[in-house]
């Protein structure tokens, strides 16, 4: 008999397993809460449980927690894990704490959905790859846990506060598992982090963006836009060829006026651009939306052709949506000294090996 992943159920779905399987409902909260809450990694932690029923539940649970293959901390106290997955496949989970901001004492991790990713952007590692497999809902609640686990050895009350599905992949294409994953880590008996910490980060996947406003409005949605000329975007982002821009931005003026939040739009500077009719077509896309925008100066990618631009051009570009009055910001770098940007830690690993 094929054993359940514990770590892909609702406690809900814990506590109808449990009696299905002779034991009380409460012992499927009390599992719940070892491996949600606590992140246990070996059910003998579970000490307030009988040896006889951790014994019946090894047989019909499974637990399997990911291995941790190399953590790289940066200077500015940001944090890269790679994680080995139990069929051998490796994805990364970056930590970006925010000391300076002590009054927020946020810890906001970024985690990945998919290994690899079928939509090929040009300046990620990540796309460079091409696309192997989903992740699991286990696989994606695991790395909150197995980071909050390596966190809490060092300092015992470590806390995550926020969460970005901005990782490895595209979650929008691997939607059931994510909105699963976002009830298990929102469970007050689980890790009880708030929807409204919460953000989907997406390429553009139109009909779902619409799905989630519908399912989920209390989460964030964040788009990577890097372009508002289309002929630009199907470069950058080429799942732009099926969505493009206009569809793009009815679906998240639908999002914003279902859940009545604002959409972030993230636009990584780069040689391509960061001009005055970009920033111009930036300025039409948005008007009148409930918008933030975030400017990246993008990350230097081995083999992708972009790079950065200069410092007076970012600025330029910044006060034209300033004068526009848009919303907008320079999102704080973070690890540029350990690989930080989406798969630059697996694609240097994969390098070593090969
Ligand atoms: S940036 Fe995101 S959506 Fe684009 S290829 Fe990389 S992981 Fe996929």
């Amino acid at each position: 008999m094929e054993k359940i992943d514990c770590r892909s159920l609702l406690e809900t779905e814990l506590s109808e397993l449990c009696a299905e399987k002779g034991l009380s409902k409460f012992r499927g909260r009390q599992i719940f809460q070892w491996v949600e809450q606590k992140g246990i990694r070996d059910w003998r932690e579970m000490s307030n449980i009988s040896q006889a029923d951790r014994e019946k539940i090894s047989q019909f649970l499974s637990l399997r927690p990911a291995d941790l293959i190399r953590e790289q901390k940066s200077k500015d106290g940001t944090r890269k894990y790679l994680f080995g997955l139990a069929d051998g496949e490796r994805i990364e989970t970056v930590l970006m704490g925010y000391e300076k901001d002590r009054s927020r004492d946020r810890q906001t991790i970024c985690i990945s959905t998919q290994v690899g990713c079928p939509v090929g952007c040009l300046f990620c590692a990540t796309g460079m790859e091409g696309f192997k497999r989903n992740l699991t809902v286990g696989e994606i609640t695991g790395q909150v846990l197995d980071v909050l686990r390596i966190l809490r050895q060092e300092n015992p009350g470590s806390k995550i506060t926020n969460i970005v599905f901005m990782g490895m992949g595209e979650p929008l294409f691997n939607y059931k598992a994510v909105l699963k994953a976002i009830s298990i880590l929102n469970s007050k008996n689980g890790q009880n982090i708030g929807m409204r910490r919460m953000t989907v980060s997406t390429s553009g996947v139109v009909p779902k963006i619409i799905q989630l406003a519908q399912d989920n409005p209390q989460v964030g949605l964040a788009v990577s836009l890097h372009s508002s000329r289309d002929e630009v975007r199907d470069k950058l982002v080429p799942i732009n060829k099926k969505y493009p821009l206009a569809s793009l931005m009815a679906a998240c003026r639908t999002y914003s006026q279902i859940t009545k939040r604002r959409v972030t739009f993230e636009f990584a500077l780069n040689n391509t651009n960061t001009n005055k009719s970009e920033a111009q077509g930036l300025v039409n896309l948005l008007k009148g939306m409930m918008a933030h925008v975030n400017l990246i100066p993008v990350n230097p990618v081995q083999g992708s052709g972009v790079h950065r631009p200069t410092r007076e051009e970012m600025l330029m570009f910044k006060k034209i949506l300033e004068e526009a009055e848009i919303a907008v910001s320079f999102r704080e770098e973070k690890g540029l000294d350990i690989d930080a940007a989406c798969g630059q830690l697996r694609q240097r690993l994969e390098c070593e090996r090969a």
